[in-house]
């Protein structure tokens, strides 16, 4: 393999088997180097082809019946297949390369930084070409797929010493054995271990709900729902789809198009055929294999039909073999806390602002040790639930392994050697596994025995219910499965199946007799060349091998001669006679060569069998090894989120039916974390109760100065909406953030970072926090404010959650403010939410007095002569101003300006902050250069010390008379 020399990569000698018709049929793959050598180097091999003047490679042109009829029987063949995938770049199998011709080799050369050269002509024109190698075959379909680009791979089919079998000129037999797309990959090296891969066909019912039916092929994870259309953005970044199938007129649908924008996923636009609930009825019974699906659940006309386009997309691109599939996981709304796109963006759930998972709370959290249980942990967070009781079994779990810590650390110990079955299991499915495929189901299997053994251990009872399911489930592979891969794979088996030396000795007799056999040709050719040397007298005579002749014995010529008379040249025929050596064979040697070529391949074939035979048991357990697979990944979220907790101090929140709202010394986890790693000081915790809350069992002792401790706890307020106001920088938004963070981590059942946590459930979580513009949609910063706070405004209930950060900051200083104003009096008479507003619009603290359920709160700061200290607690109360010019000071704003905006500021505060659309109030406000007092020049933006700071550098006290202290004193005074 992949012996051809690098520059010659798209060079391919068996182009020429396409294009140039020269040569009928391909080398095999071992020959092809001495193929590439002897081939004559053309001209136009290594020019570019922009030298080529207004080629035209529309399929329509080139693949035109006429164009086939002309072309050679290798570029026909090219061509019919290349017309039957017209939407696709065709990667088209030639010996160790994938080479892609015409407009498919302009395009992928341009995305894939590989050289396009051409090769041959097609109608009269040079055929553009490019190519890449098998060996690194993953790596550019990754790229190209990363792109949106779909590949079709077009194999061969058949060995091309079979194609030559039917005469000189026939053509080896290909066709296209799989469509690749972003969301069709199975791949481990084109796919992130820790994150799902859905592919999700979307179906718009008549009714305006929107169908989603999305499956993970790489892991056979099933998800089928239905939501509002409004809710559509929200629900596409919890799945992040890597790909959507949808019909050309839902893709047409603005909002959906946007949603999809959002999401982040390639669009593939079908054939609204595709989208037919009895097909999709058809197929989901079939595959799941039942003849009713009532017990799934039922299923909408609308889920059925989005079903059945997902399943003929798949059917479509993996060319009929069958995905495995879990049973479909219901994924309408109703189970789950609600979190709307741009919440989630807001609140960096799984990804932070920039897209990465860095930075974000998954990231902060996630102490998973294998692939499956982070996209699990990932799932559980980008879906928290709303039943008290699921949540409070998945926290018993939690509390179990925090408990039994030493079990913990044995089963993470345990889970870190388990592979993906999930994953393994599916490419055995689709005909691509390999025989580390099944070493990974086996090593799986085994850490899940393990586990369940270390779980029964450390309670062998009362074990929570959370956790006794997850261990029933360890076990729910069938007997001798594992004992069976146990005894037929080697330790570490190779990638490949096609060369064998997987199965280990013992497990099979027939192929440890041939595998014998094979292995024990060294000796037996060298008893043969020890008996031949007798028969001779010839000491020097040798058995030797290559790949042209196979076995041979070789001599020099002048040992040679007694070989080629009676009685010698009976037994030894002459083959080839060399400059310095002659060469025999004899039918002794002969039919031993032929015995162990028999025995590799015999052995080789019994290998497969043995193969296929062990993927076959896999493929009858799928579903129970399905079990498995999540019950692994179950118990690495439960024993992660543990881990976390004890690390980081996280309590056990408790969460109920109530409308509490009561959370004591909160943390962020992510600003805590950063803070520490930045040795930038401890995070300082805050409470935050919103709501009438029964005090707690365990009523916290605060120690810290914060509102609870000034007031005492029963003066607490009972608001169900607290105003934020402080100084820029002073910690709002993160005060906001984490209550909502909290929140999210309490429903998706996980402890938090706080020292106490009692919350009522929430239905829907809002946060608007900062502005962005969002230009590629053709939307300002502040219509996306708009856009975003009117889609808080018409959702929110009693139940909901909201977080607004400076709502209105965006427009005019006055109809910002009043928009505020309005949000907050919506808040809190119709839709009547849990909620935080921070704001600078100081005027608005002034709505505590006039509504009985907004309480004011403010971030607590020292003054310090002109500068401010930020102590980053919430107290009772409301800030008179916002510290912007000392935050500008501290972030380096040239002195001048810090300065100038100090006399404005006092000038504006004069008139009693009268807005700048007040145009008397401008009239009055000093020009630039006026305000200053006379004489004084304007120091520029980096015009360093000021003269005062420069004589107080020059001063060194210890030098100093009392009478020159005094001097000196009187000097910086007039400096002043
Ligand atoms: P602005 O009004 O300018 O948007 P802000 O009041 O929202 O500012 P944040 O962005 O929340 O302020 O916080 C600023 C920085 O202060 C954070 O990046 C963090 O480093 C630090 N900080 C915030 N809260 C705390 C806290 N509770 N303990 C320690 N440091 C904190």
């Amino acid at each position: 393999m992949g012996r051809r020399p690098k520059s010659a990569r798209i060079e391919g000698d068996a182009a020429a088997t396409l294009v140039g018709g020269a040569i009928a049929t391909e080398p095999l793959a071992d020959d092809r180097e001495t193929q590439a050598a002897a081939e004559p180097r053309t001209a136009t091999r290594d020019e570019p082809t922009a030298a080529a003047a207004e080629p035209r490679h529309d399929l329509a042109h080139i693949a035109s019946p006429a164009a086939i009829a002309e072309a050679t029987p290798s570029m026909a063949q090219f061509l019919e297949i290349k017309a039957a995938n017209p939407d696709s770049i065709l990667w088209y199998r030639m010996g160790d390369f994938y080479e892609l011709f015409f407009q498919d080799a302009v395009v992928a050369s341009a995305a894939l930084g590989i050289v396009l050269t051409r090769r041959g002509k097609h109608l009269g024109q040079d055929i553009p070409m490019c190519g890449v190698p098998i060996h690194r075959a993953d790596d550019y379909l990754q790229k190209l797929i990363g792109k949106g680009y779909r590949v079709a791979v077009c194999e061969q089919l058949e060995d091309p010493a079979e194609a030559k079998k039917r005469g000189s000129k026939s053509v080896v037999r290909r066709d296209v054995v799989r469509l690749v797309s972003a969301g069709t990959i199975t791949e481990d090296a084109l796919l992130d271990a820790r994150s799902r891969n859905f592919l999700t066909a979307l179906f718009r019912s008549p009714s305006e709900m929107i169908a989603l039916a999305s499956l993970d092929i790489s892991t056979g994870e099933f998800e089928v729902g239905e939501i509002p259309a409004l809710d559509l953005p929200g629900e596409l970044v919890r799945l992040q789809p890597s790909e959507i199938v949808a019909s050309d007129a839902g893709l047409a649908d603005a909002a959906i198009a946007r949603a999809i924008v959002m999401a982040g996923s390639v669009r593939t636009p079908v054939a609204s055929a595709f989208f037919d609930s009895l097909s999709g009825e058809r197929s989901l019974k079939s595959q799941l294999g039942v003849s009713e699906l009532g017990g799934f659940g039922v299923f909408s006309k609308a889920e059925l039909a989005a079903v059945g386009a997902l399943l003929k997309y798949v059917d479509l691109t993996q060319i009929g073999a069958k995905p495995l599939l879990r049973p479909p996981r219901r994924s309408g709304l109703g189970a789950t806390l609600i979190v709307d796109a741009a919440s989630r963006a807001s609140l960096e759930l799984v990804r932070s602002q920039n897209g990465d998972k860095q930075g974000s709370l998954l990231s902060a959290i996630d102490r998973t040790v294998t692939g499956a249980g982070a996209r699990e942990l990932a799932a559980r967070l980008s879906a928290p639930l709303k039943d008290p009781h699921a949540i409070a079994a998945r926290l018993d779990g939690v509390a179990f392994l925090i408990d039994a810590d030493r079990a913990r650390e044995d089963v993470r110990a345990a889970l870190c050697a388990a592979p993906d079955i999930a994953r393994a299991m599916s490419r055995l499915a689709f005909g691509r596994g390999g025989p580390r495929d099944l070493a990974a189901v086996r090593d799986g299997l085994a850490a899940a025995s393990r586990s369940a053994e270390l779980i029964a251990r450390a309670a062998p009872v009362g074990l929570p219910a959370a956790i006794a399911a997850i261990a029933a489930r360890l076990g729910a592979a069938p007997a001798g499965l594992l004992d069976s891969l146990r005894r037929g794979l080697v330790d570490e088996p190779p990638h490949l199946r096609r060369d064998g030396g997987f199965v280990r000795a013992g497990y099979h007799a027939d192929l440890d007799a041939a595998l014998a056999l094979r292995d024990d040709s060294r000796r037996v050719m060298a008893a043969l060349e020890t008996r031949y040397i007798e028969e001779t007298g010839v000491k020097s005579l040798k058995v030797r091998h290559n790949n042209i002749l196979g076995f041979f014995i070789e001599l020099t010529q002048a040992n040679a001669r007694p070989l080629l008379s009676e009685p010698l040249s009976a037994t030894f025929r002459h083959r080839q006679t060399m400059a310095n050596a002659v060469r025999f064979t004899t039918d002794e040697l002969v039919e031993i060569e032929g015995r162990i070529a028999s025995a590799a391949e015999r052995a080789l074939s019994l290998e497969q069998d043995i193969f296929n035979d062990l993927a076959e048991r896999i493929g009858a357990a799928a579903a129970a090894l399905g079990e498995v697979a999540s019950a692994l990944a179950d118990l690495d979220v439960v024993a992660a989120l543990a881990e976390i907790a004890q690390a980081e101090n996280f309590t056990r929140p408790l969460v109920d039916d109530s409308a509490a709202f009561e959370i004591r010394g909160g943390r962020h986890p992510v600003v805590e974390q950063a803070l520490r790693a930045a040795k930038a000081g401890a995070f300082i915790e805050n409470d935050c109760v919103l709501g009438r809350a029964p005090p707690p069992a365990n009523a916290s002792t605060n120690a810290t100065p914060g509102f609870d401790d000034e007031r005492g706890r029963d003066e607490a307020p009972e608001a169900r909406i607290w105003l934020v106001t402080g100084p820029n920088m002073a910690g709002k938004s993160t005060f906001l953030r984490q209550n909502a963070l909290i929140t999210v981590l309490a429903q998706m059942g996980s402890f938090v970072p706080a020292r106490h946590a009692h919350i009522g459930i929430v239905d829907r979580l809002f946060s608007r926090v900062g502005a962005a513009d969002d230009l590629a949609r053709g939307r300002s910063t502040f219509m996306v404010e708009m856009v975003e706070t009117a889609g808080i405004l018409n959702q929110a209930t009693d139940r909901s959650l909201v977080i607004l950060d400076e709502i209105g900051r965006g427009t005019a200083t006055f109809d910002g403010l009043s928009i505020a104003w309005a949000t907050v009096e919506h808040l809190h008479e119709v839709c009547r939410s849990r909620a935080l507003f921070a704001t600078h619009y100081h005027e608005m603290t002034a709505l505590a007095g006039r509504l009985d359920r907004i309480a004011n709160v403010t971030m607590d700061v020292k003054e310090w002569r002109d500068d401010i200290v930020f102590l980053h607690k919430v107290k009772r109360g409301a800030a008179d101003r916002s510290y912007g010019i000392q935050v500008a000071k501290l972030a380096g704003l040239p002195r001048s300006v810090v300065q100038r905006a100090s006399e404005v500021l006092v000038l504006l505060e004069k008139k009693d902050r009268k807005p700048a659309g007040d145009g008397a109030a401008l009239d009055e406000l000093p020009l630039f250069a006026a305000s200053r007092p006379k004489g004084k020049p304007m120091p520029a933006a980096d015009a360093g010390p000021s003269p005062l700071e420069q004589a107080l550098d020059a001063l060194s006290p210890d030098e100093l008379t009392p009478r020159a202290a005094l001097d000196a004193l009187y000097k910086l005074k007039q400096l002043r």
